[in-house]
């Protein structure tokens, strides 16, 4: 299958080759011919599936077959949930559109609006946004969402996570009942279904298997630690495998800035990433991160989301996410693209009932282990450290801390109320 035999155009076909890209990927081959034939989509396609050129290819092709108007108004709307995928995205259709006559351009929160509304009012065919953004730029009469034709709600899933229904909602009231809707989403949800009967019109069902479907290809591990080893054990497992290029995650922001800055000491490059640092700091960190100037990612999950970085070889659990999706999405960033990978959790006594709730969304029991010389004091029920001949070790244990954390303490965070604000 080629590009070509999908009915892509030659500029479009162009800026595919340029990208080095060969053949196109199960998403792209489903999605392209049917979004051309004007039809809508609902696609289950994770990041790392090549889904951002399966809805912007034909987006691109559509806007360009149609007629263009001179003072362009908004003619494609892609709706994502976080800034950094928002800007991702806008880094593609600008590659795929480079050969096309058709201007585009990205918003989101947390940057000065002006430069924004002066390239709007410009005049643009494509807008790329964040929920927030959009709908303030919109009050403020500085869009208007009437001439639009398609519509891309990618990542709908965390959309919804993240609180964002309303304002899709509102954006779609916005918007011309004629219209094309593609709604992307890596799980389909009774929420996300919910979702796609009010804004989906006869939709064509696509559910690509992920090339980097986690479960086959990514070995789980988890090691029993005490909280107050986490960062020494952590640091062994980086030096010890020399590990190159490593994602780690932590539950909460101040987590990651800690960790980041431990690791930065022991002499391991680092950046954290998450919703309090500014815009440019996480295009920083992030642009560090891909192109190996920096060794570690410290991320929280919804700052994690949507990030495209390719062939992650190891991920680190610093500590466990407390919805038990997150975990499925935190190791989808391992295992891509046909490669192995390693998601490795290091899980304190506080951490067991999120423990069991990821292994139950998993349906499998994942193996527990324990590492020489960091066995935790406080053992897991049912965990039986293995027995070291004559106790080697070595290493002098610190008491354990009455309260060495002002983070959530496991044991009493029953709340599931996805309290997470960026
Ligand atoms: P996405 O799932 O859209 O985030 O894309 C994941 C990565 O795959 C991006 O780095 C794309 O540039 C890349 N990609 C997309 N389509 C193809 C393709 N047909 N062949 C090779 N790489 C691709």
């Amino acid at each position: 299958m080629s590009f070509k035999s999908l009915g892509l155009i030659p500029e479009l076909l162009k800026a595919v080759n340029k990208q080095g890209y060969h053949t196109p990927s199960p998403i792209q081959e489903k999605t392209i011919p049917i979004i051309l034939e004007g039809r809508d989509v609902l696609a289950s396609a994770q990041t790392g599936t090549g889904k951002t050129a399966g809805f912007t290819l034909p987006l691109l092709q559509t806007l360009d077959a149609t007629r263009k108007q001179r003072h362009r108004p908004i003619r494609a709307l892609i709706l994502t949930p976080t800034r950094e995928l928002a800007a991702q995205v806008h880094d593609n259709v600008r590659d795929y559109a480079q050969f096309l006559d058709i201007k585009s351009t990205v918003i989101f929160g947390g940057v000065n609006a002006k430069p924004q509304i002066r390239t709007i009012r410009g005049g643009i065919d494509i807008l790329v946004a964040t929920p927030g953004r959009l709908l303030d730029l919109e009050n403020q009469g500085a869009l208007s969402l009437g001439r639009v034709e398609i519509l891309v709600l990618d990542e709908a899933d965390r959309m919804l996570d993240m609180g964002f229904l309303r304002d899709i909602k509102k954006v779609i009231s916005l918007m011309p009942k004629q219209r094309q809707n593609l709604l992307f989403s890596a799980t389909f949800s009774k929420d996300i279904k919910k979702l796609a009967e009010g804004i989906l019109h006869r939709p064509v069902l696509v559910e690509a298997e992920p090339e980097n479907s986690t479960a086959q290809k990514v070995e789980h591990k988890t090691f029993s630690v005490d909280k107050a080893d986490k960062v020494e054990v952590t640091i062994k497992l980086i030096a010890d495998g020399n590990w190159k290029q490593v994602l780690i995650f932590t539950r909460t922001k101040h987590r990651a800035n800690r960790l980041s800055e431990k690791l930065v000491k022991a002499g391991i490059s680092s950046a954290a990433i998450h919703g309090n640092k500014s815009q440019g700091a996480r295009t920083k960190a992030l642009s560090g991160f891909k192109s190996s100037k920096i060794r570690v990612l410290v991320a929280t999950d919804i700052a994690a989301r949507g990030l495209d970085i390719p062939l992650l070889p190891h991920v680190i659990n610093f500590e466990l996410p407390n919805v038990p999706e997150d975990y499925v999405h935190r190791i989808g960033r391992t295992g891509r693209a046909g490669a192995s990978g390693e998601a490795i959790s290091l899980v304190d006594v506080d951490e067991r009932d999120y423990l069991r709730d990821i292994e139950k969304l998993l349906g499998e029991k994942l193996p527990s282990e324990i590492i020489a010389g960091f066995e935790p004091t406080a053992k897991p029920a049912g965990s039986k450290p293995k027995q070291r001949g004559g106790n080697n070790r070595n290493k002098k244990r610190k008491p354990r801390p009455q309260n060495n954390s002002n983070q959530n303490s496991g044991g009493q965070n029953k709340n599931r109320n996805r309290n997470r604000r960026r």
